[in-house]
């Protein structure tokens, strides 16, 4: 997405992905003009925070694709740091914040419940974020989302969470999961355009092309 963020200077969203964890969930930073939008923070909030002062980037929200531990870990760190910091996440997994199940230590601190909570429908006023949509993805989790950027780079952007793997989809046996949800969510990542490119919230990149073709669980 190329947008103009200042004294007529054109602007390209960029995205950083690191693995994070002993989860190795994919946390994706956003950027675009020195602003950045931080996706599943699951862990190694010092490493996050560094990532940022490296590239003099601020961040403006952090978005939950949903909120099991090893996606959201490193949040708390992340709001001592910047305490306006809002997070997103959709209303349905607040519960599954502060489900026992969603504590795992010792490797994972326990899971506090954020700071300045946002709804999802607050995203169209997080600024430079307009373009970025929250399909609803329930099944892995009554309030799993992804994030899709229609007009992102060269191709379309999916944050899948853990609702689409290469290959695979998410575990439907936790708290809250649904087989029969996570089906009709997969029928609306389908339909997306077949050069979106995925980001899940674990394990390797693929393309929704490439999942229609391979992935049994979407053809
Ligand atoms: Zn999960
Ligand atoms: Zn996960």
């Amino acid at each position: 997405m190329i947008t103009e963020c200042g004294f007529g200077i054109l602007c390209a969203m960029e995205r950083l992905t690191v693995q994070v964890g002993s989860f190795e969930v994919n946390c994706s930073i956003l950027s675009e003009g020195g602003r950045a939008w931080i996706v599943d923070p699951g862990q190694e909030a010092a490493r996050l925070l560094a990532l940022l002062a490296e590239r003099s980037l601020k961040p403006e929200a952090i978005l939950l694709t949903h909120a099991h531990f090893d996606h959201i870990s490193a949040v708390a760190r992340l709001q001592a740091t910047f305490p306006d910091l809002p997070v997103l996440v959709h209303p349905k997994d607040i519960a599954v914040i502060a489900h026992p199940f969603n504590q795992y230590p010792p490797e994972y601190p326990p899971v506090p419940m954020p700071k300045n909570v946002r709804d999802l429908a607050d995203l169209s006023s997080l600024g430079g974020l307009s373009d970025l949509e929250a399909i609803e993805t329930p099944g892995h989790t009554p309030g799993g989302v992804c994030y899709y950027l229609p007009h992102f780079s060269s191709s379309p952007l999916l944050l899948s969470g853990d609702t689409l793997f290469a290959g695979s989809i998410g575990r439907t046996d936790l708290p809250g999961g649904s087989l029969s949800t996570l089906s009709e969510s997969l029928k609306k990542l389908a339909d997306l355009p077949s050069e979106t490119v995925v980001v899940p919230g674990h394990g390797p990149e693929t393309t929704i092309g490439e999942e229609r073709r391979s992935n049994p669980f979407l053809r």
